[in-house]
Order: C-alpha cells, then structure tokens, then sequence
C-alpha cells in the first residue's frame, strides 16, 4: 500500500524532488512490469481490490479483513509495552479503538497531536482485531478527508491493487491506467457468437464483451461483491480468462500447425525386428502398451514428424513401447537417438536396450559426457556412420556428434530436458520425429493447455502381478525399528533402498549425511553389504555399484536422489525416504516407484524429521498424506497441481510457452473446452478473411511476453 502511517503522508511531493531520477525509476519500473504499450497498461489487472467505497462503524466491523472507519483522535501516547510504540486511541460514534504503530516518525506523533486538539476526522483504512487493549488496528492507512466530506466515502468504486514492482506506487500505476481506459475501444478479437451475451447457441458463456469486462475490472462499481472478483469468478474475469486460454490455445495450434507443413521421413517399417523383439520379450505388452504403440506406429507412418508425449505412471512400461517404437524406425532403415537426462538413467536403458536389441542384430552406440576420449572416436564414428541406435545423456547433442540418418528422437522424461535441449536433439537430423516420454503424469487441464501442442499416448494400466506398494509413515525418532525392518526384509533374501534426505541449501552436507548414513548403517547391518551412490561419484563408479545392487550382490543401497529417475531393480521390495517432508510429490512418487517393480509385497516407509522437534509445515504434512493416501500417479500429480500450481509440472518447458497471468487451469477448466472451440474456429475464419484476427488477439495478450513456441 502507497501511504501508510500517519495524517498528512498522502500530500504531495515537496517541491525539491528530483524529478529526474524519480522519472527514471518509474520508467525503469514500468518497463520490468512489461508496460509499454497503452494495450498493456489495460490488460494490467488488479491482483484484489479494496472496499473504501463506504464508512463503517466500528461496531460494525467485519469478523475479518479490512475495512474503512471515519474516526476522531482523543489519545496519543508513546508506549513501551515492550517496543517503543505509538498508540492513537480513536472513536467514532459507536466506539473506540487503538491505532497501533510499531514503526512510526515523530512527525506522525504531532500530526495525530493536531488532528486531536482540532477535532479532525480521518479515514484509518485496516483491519479491526481484538488486542490486548481491546478493538486495534495495526499499521491502518491514514488519510485525511477534505473537511467536506469527512463523513462521505473517499472513493466511488472500489479500490484495484496492482500488481507492482520498486518505484512504481498504486497510485501512479492507477493514473496511468486511469488514462488509458478513458478513451480505450479495444476491437473484438473473438468471434462475435461465441462469447457475447445476446448469443443463443450452446456453449454460450454470457460473458461481457471485452471493453467493458476491463473497464469494470479496473473499477468495479461498489455494488459488487468484492469476494467473487478477489475469487476471479465474476464474469468479467472470466472473460479476461477466456480470452487468455483462447491466445494460448492459438500459439498451441500455431506450432502445432507449422509442424505439420514440414515433411518428416516416413518410416514405414516391415514387421521384421519389432515382431522379433516381441517374441522374445518374457511377457507380452499390456492392452494400454499395444494401444500406445499402435498410436506411434501410425504416426511414424506419416510424412510429417511426430511429436508425441507417451505418459504412464512410475512402472506403467514406457521404455518397451519406445524400443518398439525404435524398432519400427530401424527397420526403415533411419537411425534412432535415445537421450535420458542423467547418466545413471541413460546407462540403464543402454543396457536394457542391449539386452532386447543385440540379438536381433541392432548396432547400438553409447555417448556419455564421462567416456574416455578413445572410446568416444569410436562412438561418434559409429553414430556418424553405421550405429542404428545411440542412446546417451546431454552428451547426444554435442557440435560434435553427428548423425548420419536421425529418424527418430527419444527423450525420456522430457520435463527434465529444455526447449533448447531438445530442439538440438531434433536439429541433428532433418526433421526426425520425436517421442518424449513422462513419469510425471499430466493432470487433464495441464495436457488440455500448455501440452495442447502435442499428441498425446497414455498407458493407464500397470503389467499384471504388481502387488501394490504399502505406505508407511513412521518418525524419524523411531529410526531404530525402521533398522529391524530392513534386517527383516534383508534375512528374507529382499532388497532395501535407503534415500537420504535432500538438502537444498548444501550438496556438501547432503552429500556428508549420506556418507555418515552408509557407514551407520553398515555397521548396524554387518552381515549384508551396503552400496552407496551419490552425485559426486564418477559416472563408471556409480554404475558399479547399481549394477551390484541390481545383481544382488548389494543388498542395502543408500542413496541421494540420483536415483529418482527410472531405475529398475525388480528385487527391491523396501524402500526408505528419509526426511520425506523435504521431498516434493512428484519427487516421492517417482522414488516409492522403485519399488513394488517385482512380484514380491514392498513397501516403502517415508520418514518423517521428528528427531528436532520442529513442527512439520502445513504443506509438508498435506504432501505425506495425500503420498499416503495416494498410489496413482495421476491423483498425485492432479494434487500437486492443486498445490503448486503448473510451473513445476510443466518444467523446463515453460520457456518456451507463455505462461498464463490470470486464468488458473484447475478454476477456470471449464473455459478450456470453450477456448478451444473459439481456437479452431478463428483459425476457420482466419483462413477465409483478409484480416488475421488471431496474431492480433495472440499479440495482445502475449506480445509483453518473449517469444512463442519453439518446439
Ligand atoms: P517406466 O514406465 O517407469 O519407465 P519401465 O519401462 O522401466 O517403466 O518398466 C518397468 C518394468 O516393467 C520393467 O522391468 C519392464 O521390463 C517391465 N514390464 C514392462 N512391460 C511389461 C509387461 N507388459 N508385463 C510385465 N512386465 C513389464
Ligand atoms: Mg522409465
């Protein structure tokens, strides 16, 4: 708020000020807004509003929030109860309350002196709370009424509060809009049926025309019930909503469409290894595997390239279907690059690629940042010659790697991966077709909205035989009966996870928890053998020490992280997450996936910091329970949504998405079916009309914003 504290703050500037430099912040503070042009300062709405359009008693006060009293000074006194404080007693016709004001000037002290000894009235904008000495209101806005009006309300609409940044006041920003709306005729970018209110057909919306929705937003008239428009859900917000869905909804079929223009190889595969490959799989694919391959395998047919997202929970079998997928490619005779965003990750699917692809003759190549530089010639000749498969990290996409037939890009857990990242991967070859696969399923109004570009598989169906995993929770104060458990599991010929927590602020002191933990548990559990992988080691010691563990000559693994993404270890049955309070949900579904991957019972005991006596916080209590309750990834990943907002769930990608200002995916879902219809049928018309309305309507909403997308 501009001008809290005491009578007389709100004057004006004395004459002194430097205009200049005043100038220049305000300047540089409208730029960081992203306020440039007129159009922007309309479309820069209130965050909420305040009601100051009415005087209340203070008798009448609301049971919460804010609200403005007229009152009269009757008491000034410096306090010390303890910090030094300024306390105003103040009255108005229906009582008396404390103004309170821990950081105050002298000059405040006179002026509420002054306004005293004349019988001022003054308008104290706060929230009125039970004190210590009675009703008081903390830190109000002052301000001093013309002696007119003292008893009429300052302000005839409500009061927008900006979104704002350093050097740039409510009040200036309010003027500046103020401006704008004055002689503001936007023209309307929607088609006319599908949004005004005299519109008869179905999927009417009712909603005000788009003018008028900002004039209102920027004032809304005091008749208005300040909740449903702090709460977005009045209709001119959902306007405003609408028509932002409707710009990203358009930039998605844009790239979507431009993609389409450019021809891809055909890959029209004969049967031959994909029909091998399934024969010697020891298990045949899962009705939601086959219907996901069906969905690639019709793709890569096509002379446009694929652009298509395979999702499936943690275990779901994705790494098959890419392999068929790869296969297919290979059998048309194009090369195929597998890349996995982590080392350990990426070697895993080597060797599971190996495993199922070298009897049928497939040539595969393996690049890593840590390889010797021998081994990398080698490997970069056979990528740049006759490898059909090369599977590898980051490392794929070096200047220096060069592909002599790319048809087919696989990128596992795509969220890990930037737009930049996987537009090189593409780049090396002439637009090969591309599979991105996600662990982290994607809620429906995300898939709907910021993945509306890509096609979409999902594998909604775990292989048969999977027992479901229990979920414990247990604090960390009982950590010794956790060490019995893990003897239990051990004696039974089982494996054990041990993940030890994540630590944001230092890898060193992550990496030292770890390390002291391997050696407790070590010495706790001498009979087995305890393995340790952290993110220091050396790529080749890492994969020594899985490739034990997956050999079960390491029973116990302690862990960091690194092991969160995708590795597959069937005989592990128990896993424990220490400090699982720390962990995001995602994060914890990915991990407890690691287990229950076999047929045995599993279990995964999430510890809780308990040790320390700190109470756990609001979110971290409601991330373990909704992990408890829940074991399908995609009520997960809907709860994290709820909890986080898309940012996360997005990742990386969001760079080359714009991000949405005012609609909310889970408030406003029922507006996306609708914005996707006005898409398509702007895109219709665009076609027959001389004027583009949709780079008009794109430009208006996301112009401020750099850069479209890409991939
Ligand atoms: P994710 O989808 O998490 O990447 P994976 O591809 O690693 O899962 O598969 C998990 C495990 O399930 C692997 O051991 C894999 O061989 C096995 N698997 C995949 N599909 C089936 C199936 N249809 N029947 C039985 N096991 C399967
Ligand atoms: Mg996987």
């Amino acid at each position: 708020m501009g001008n809290a504290g005491a009578p007389g703050k709100t004057a004006k500037k004395p004459a002194s000020a430097k205009p200049s430099k005043a100038a220049s912040t305000l300047a540089a503070g409208l730029e960081k807004l992203g306020l440039r042009r007129p159009l922007d300062f309309a479309l820069h709405l209130p965050l909420r509003y305040e009601d100051q359009t009415r005087i209340t008693l203070l008798s009448d006060a609301p049971a919460a929030g804010p609200a403005l009293f007229a009152v009269r000074v009757r008491n000034v006194t410096v306090a010390f109860r303890p910090r030094r404080q300024l306390l105003v007693q103040v009255e108005d016709d229906s009582g008396r309350a404390n103004c309170r004001f821990l950081n105050f000037y002298g000059s405040q002290t006179k002026q509420f002196e002054r306004a005293r000894d004349e019988g001022l009235t003054l308008h104290a904008w706060g929230e009125l709370r039970s004190g210590y000495l009675g009703p008081e209101l903390v830190h109000p806005t002052i301000s001093k009424p013309s002696e007119a009006d003292s008893s009429e309300a300052p302000a005839d609409t409500l009061t927008p509060q900006y979104p704002t940044t350093a050097g740039v006041s409510q009040t200036q920003l309010r003027q500046r809009i103020g401006k704008v709306l004055k002689d503001l005729a936007l023209a309307e970018t929607l088609p006319r049926n599908d949004n005004t209110s005299d519109d008869t057909s179905d999927h009417t919306l009712h909603l005000p025309p788009l003018n008028e929705a900002l004039q209102f937003l920027h004032a809304p008239p005091p008749d208005v019930d300040v909740g449903a428009l702090n709460a977005r859900s009045h209709p001119a917000w959902q306007r405003v909503c609408l028509e932002e869905l409707v710009a990203q909804q358009l930039s998605l079929r844009k790239a979507r469409l431009a993609r389409r223009q450019k021809g891809a190889p055909v890959l029209r595969g004969n049967g031959s290894l994909t029909n091998a490959l399934l024969k010697r799989l020891p298990f045949a694919l899962t009705k939601a595997q086959e219907r996901a391959y069906g969905e690639i395998c019709a793709d890569l047919n096509e002379s446009h390239p694929m652009q298509r997202l395979l999702q499936g929970d943690v275990g779901s079998g994705k790494t098959i279907v890419a392999a068929l997928a790869a296969c297919q490619a290979i059998e048309a005779g194009y090369q195929v690059a597998f890349m996995a965003p982590t080392e350990l990750l990426a070697e895993q699917h080597y060797n599971k690629l190996i495993e199922w692809l070298e009897p049928l003759g497939i040539r595969i190549a393996w690049l890593s940042g840590s390889q010797k530089k021998s081994e990398r010639t080698a490997q970069l000749s056979a990528a740049a010659t006759d490898a059909q498969l090369i599977v590898g990290t980051h490392a794929l996409i070096e200047d220096t790697v060069d592909f002599s037939k790319l048809g087919l890009v696989i990128i596992d857990e795509q969220h890990r991966f930037g737009v930049a990242q996987r537009l090189a991967l593409r780049q090396k070859g002439n637009n090969p077709h591309q599979l991105m696969m996600s662990a982290t399923p994607i809620p429906r109004t995300l898939a709907m909205s910021y993945f509306a570009d890509l096609d979409c598989s999902v594998i909604d169906e775990l292989p048969p035989g999977r027992t479901p995993i229990r979920t414990r929770l247990i604090a960390d104060t009982r950590r010794d009966e956790v060490i019995l458990a893990i003897r239990n599991a051990l004696a039974a010929g089982e494996q054990c996870y041990w993940v030890c927590p994540l630590i944001e602020e230092s890898e060193t002191v992550e990496l030292q928890t770890a390390i002291d933990t391997h050696a407790l548990l070590s010495d706790a559990l001498p009979e087995y053998r305890v393995g340790l992988v952290h993110g220091r080691l050396k790529a080749d010691e890492k994969a020594t020490t899985m490739r034990a563990f997956a050999d079960g000559e390491v029973q116990l693994l302690v862990a960091t992280t690194v092991i969160e993404v995708g590795v597959d270890v069937p005989n592990a049955s128990l896993m424990v997450i220490e400090h699982a309070e720390r962990f995001g949900l995602a994060q914890l579904h990915q991990l407890r996936g690691r287990v229950g991957r076999g047929q045995r019972e599993s279990s995964c005991i999430l510890m809780f910091g308990q040790s320390l006596g700190l109470p756990l916080s609001q979110t971290a209590k409601e991330r373990l329970r909704i992990i408890y309750e829940n074991t399908d990834g995609f009520a997960i990943a809907q709860a994290d949504l709820q909890l986080r907002g898309p940012g996360e769930l997005i990742g990386k990608r969001q760079s080359g998405v714009p991000m949405l200002r005012y609609a909310e995916l889970e408030r406003d879902a029922d507006l996306i079916p609708a914005a996707q219809q006005i898409a398509d049928q702007m895109l219709r018309e665009a076609r027959h009309t001389q004027s583009d309305l949709t780079e008009v309507h794109m430009d208006r909403w996301f112009g401020h914003a750099e850069g479209f997308l890409k991939t």
